[in-house]
C-alpha cells in the first residue's frame, strides 16, 4: 500500500495516535458504556473533558489567568464577523490586509454601519507576498482594536514578530498557526482559531479573550455575545461535544511531545527543509518574501500552469494528497501543521527532485 501524506490546508492531517485513541474509546468512553457523542453536555463526564481540554490549552499556550478560553462554533468566519459586533460598536477599527483571509475579515467589518474600518496597511500591490510595513504613526490608540491575520493560509505569509503598540488592543486570526508559533498570548486582546488545522477536527473554534474586553451589550443577540458565552462557560447552547473531545486528545498529544515550543521547532524544521529545496530548485519557486514566509502553509509553483497540473496529478497518484493550491491562486501548496510528520516532507522533496529531473 502506498504511504499517503495529506497536505490539506484544513481539515487536515490528525495525529494517528489520537485517531487510534478515539477509535478505542468510541463505544465506551472511560467506563461510561457510552460514546462521547452520546454524553449530555451537562454530564460530569463531558464537563471533565472540557475542563481538561481548557487546562491543557492554557498550559500549552501559557494563557494568563485574566483571559477566558471559549469553545465556540461557526469557524474563523463567525469570529471575524462577531468580533467587531462585540468590541467596536460606534467606534473605529484598524486592519492590516495581508491576503485572502484579512480581506474577508475587512469585508465583514465593513458591513456594520456603525463601525468605521481603517485599513492601515496592505500588501495587495505585491500580490500579498509579504506582510505590509507599518509603524506607530499608522496606528490610532483610540481605535477599538488593530486586527491582524498571523498566518495567511492561502498566500503563505506569516508574522514572525508580532507588532506591538502601547495602548492598542491587538486582535488576531490565528486559524492556521495557533500553537505552531512562539507568540505570547499577553500581546493580544483576542485570539481566535478554528481547530481544523493545528488542533483537531472541524466544528469547534477556540477564542481566547482578555477579560476586560468582555462587555455586556443588551442590544447584541446572546448567541453572538462573548460576554454571555463566557458567563455560560461556552455552554449557552449545545457545544460541538465530539470535536471538543478530539481537540482535548490532540492537546494531550501536543503536551506529551513537548508542548508549543516543540510544535514551533517542528514547524520550523519542516518548513525550512521544503523552502531550502525550493530555493535551490531550478523548477519550483515560492514568491513570498523570505522574512514573511509561513511555517505552516507553503505555496509553490513551476511557472507553467500545465506542468503544475501534471505535478499535482502525479503527486496524488504517488500518495501526496491535497497539494493543489487554493483555487484563487493556483499552483501548489503544502500545508504542514502540527500533526504533519517530517518523513512526509522528506518524501515530498524526493518526489519533487525526481519530477524536476524530468522537467527542468
Ligand atoms: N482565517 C484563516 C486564516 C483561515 O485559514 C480560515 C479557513 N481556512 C478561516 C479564517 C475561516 O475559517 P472557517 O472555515 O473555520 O470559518
Amino acid at each position: 500500500m502506498t504511504t499517503v501524506y495529506n497536505f490539506s490546508a484544513g481539515p487536515a492531517t490528525m495525529p494517528k495516535a489520537v485517531l487510534e485513541q478515539a477509535q478505542a474509546e468510541l463505544l465506551n468512553y472511560n467506563g461510561t458504556e457510552m460514546s462521547v457523542m452520546e454524553l449530555s453536555h451537562r454530564s460530569s463526564s463531558f464537563i471533565n473533558i472540557v475542563e481538561r481540554a481548557e487546562q491543557q490549552l492554557r498550559d500549552i499556550m501559557h494563557i494568563p489567568d485574566n483571559y477566558k478560553v471559549l469553545f465556540l462554533q461557526g469557524g474563523g468566519t463567525q469570529q471575524f464577523t462577531q468580533l467587531p459586533l462585540n468590541l467596536a460598536k460606534g467606534q473605529k477599527v484598524q486592519y492590516v490586509n495581508t491576503g485572502s483571509w484579512a480581506t474577508k475579515a475587512i469585508k465583514a467589518a465593513k458591513r456594520l454601519e456603525d463601525v468605521t474600518v481603517d485599513v492601515i496597511a496592505s500588501s495587495e500591490d505585491n500580490g500579498y507576498t509579504s506582510v505590509p510595513a507599518f509603524g506607530a504613526e499608522n496606528v490610532d490608540p483610540n481605535a477599538a482594536y488593530l486586527y491582524i491575520t498571523t498566518n495567511e493560509t492561502i498566500g503563505g505569509v506569516a508574522y514572525h514578530d508580532i507588532p506591538k503598540f502601547d495602548g492598542v488592543t491587538l486582535v488576531a486570526d490565528m486559524s492556521s498557526n495557533i500553537t505552531a508559533n512562539d507568540y505570547k498570548v499577553e500581546d493580544f486582546g483576542v485570539i481566535f482559531a478554528g481547530a481544523q488545522k493545528n488542533l483537531g477536527p472541524a466544528g469547534v473554534t477556540i477564542v481566547i479573550i482578555r477579560e476586560d474586553l468582555l462587555k455586556e451589550d443588551k442590544t447584541l443577540p446572546d448567541f453572538l455575545s462573548y460576554a454571555t458565552q463566557a458567563d455560560n462557560e461556552s455552554m449557552l447552547n449545545t457545544p460541538p461535544t465530539f470535536a471538543i473531545y478530539v481537540v482535548g486528545l490532540v492537546l494531550d498529544w501536543i503536551a506529551s511531545r513537548g508542548g508549543q515550543e516543540a510544535m514551533y521547532a517542528n514547524a520550523k524544521e519542516r518548513a525550512n527543509l521544503l523552502y531550502d529545496y525550493i530555493d535551490n530548485s531550478s523548477l519550483f519557486v515560492n514568491n513570498v518574501k523570505v522574512e514573511n514566509r509561513s511555517l505552516t502553509n507553503i505555496p509553490f509553483l513551476t511557472n507553467d500552469p500545465e506542468l503544475d497540473k501534471q505535478f499535482i496529478a502525479e503527486a496524488d497518484a504517488a500518495g501526496f494528497k491535497q497539494l493543489k493550491g487554493h483555487r484563487s491562486v493556483g499552483g501548489m501548496r503544502a500545508s504542514l501543521y502540527n500533526a504533519f510528520p517530517i518523513e512526509g516532507v522528506h518524501a515530498l522533496i524526493d518526489f519533487m527532485k525526481a519530477f524536476e529531473a524530468k522537467h527542468k
